[in-house]
């Protein structure tokens, strides 16, 4: 895959039909907090009958875990020490992907302000990693024997799934990026969320273990022109180009 698609051209929409068997395929769709990699990475599973992961709910889930058991979220030994301990288990369908942890629903208070606060630096633990990891691995080598994966997240593309055959890094300016997450927040202030996306990037990209970076062999797409539904039909565009 070479071309980035440019805001300029006049439809977006793929000419090329896509292929009928996407058996086992898997796509890595990374990018920066609220550059639109759920709502197109699901969109696109659901558009090509392939499963849908959202590494990011794992991280979450792992978060708020540690945060209900009283460890520090900012003490990486105490981290450390207790992320073997939750039970996770991710529902791939893209319809209505789902989160347990220890077989209690987690999708909804993975989502608090507080969670979102804690998740990076939680994310920045090796062991927290190495454990999600070896989940991840284990939930995409089995879409392989079926129809197929998009996987989101930071590191997909680069760590949990280097040989992907589609490779994809969304970003969107800052401003876009807080105006869609406080509109799906229901109104949250905008320079606060805007802050709070910008913190998270900064410690996503920077850590030592599988930090945020472009992949090799990634598209760069920067969603900021484009509607949801554009940015859909842009990916499958490409999984129809990568896969003829
Ligand atoms: O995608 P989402 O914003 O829900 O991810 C929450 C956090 O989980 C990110 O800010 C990042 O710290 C962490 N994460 C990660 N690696 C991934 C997915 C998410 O470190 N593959």
């Amino acid at each position: 895959m070479s071309a980035t698609p440019h805001p300029g051209q006049s439809s977006p929409v793929p000419s090329r039909e896509v292929p009928a068997d996407l058996h086992g395929l898997v796509v890595a769709v990374d990018g920066t907090s609220g550059s639109g990699k759920s709502s197109t990475s699901r969109g696109v599973a659901a558009r090509l009958g392939l499963r849908y992961l959202d590494t990011g709910a794992m991280f979450r889930a792992m978060t708020w875990w540690m945060l209900r058991h009283g460890v520090d979220v900012h003490d990486a030994d105490a981290v450390a020490a207790r992320c073997g301990e939750p039970g996770l288990e991710s529902g791939t369908d893209p319809s209505g992907p789902t989160i347990t942890v220890d077989g209690e629903d987690a999708a909804a208070p993975i989502r608090t302000e507080e969670v979102t606060r804690a998740v990076s630096p939680v994310s920045t633990v090796p062991a927290v990693r190495a454990r999600l990891l070896g989940l991840q691995r284990e939930i995409i080598t089995a879409a392989l024997d079926g129809p197929g994966i998009v996987v989101e997240g930071r590191d997909i593309g680069s760590v949990v799934w280097p040989d992907a055959p589609v490779k994809l890094y969304l970003s969107a300016d800052p401003a876009a990026r807080a105006e869609r997450r406080a509109a799906e927040e229901g109104g949250a202030d905008l320079s606060a969320t805007r802050q709070l996306l910008l913190d998270r990037d900064r410690i996503d990209s920077s850590r030592a273990t599988a930090p945020l970076v472009m992949a090799d062999g990634a598209v760069h797409l920067d969603t900021t022109p484009y509607t949801l539904d554009e940015v859909i039909a842009l990916v499958v565009g490409m999984v129809a180009e990568a896969c003829s």
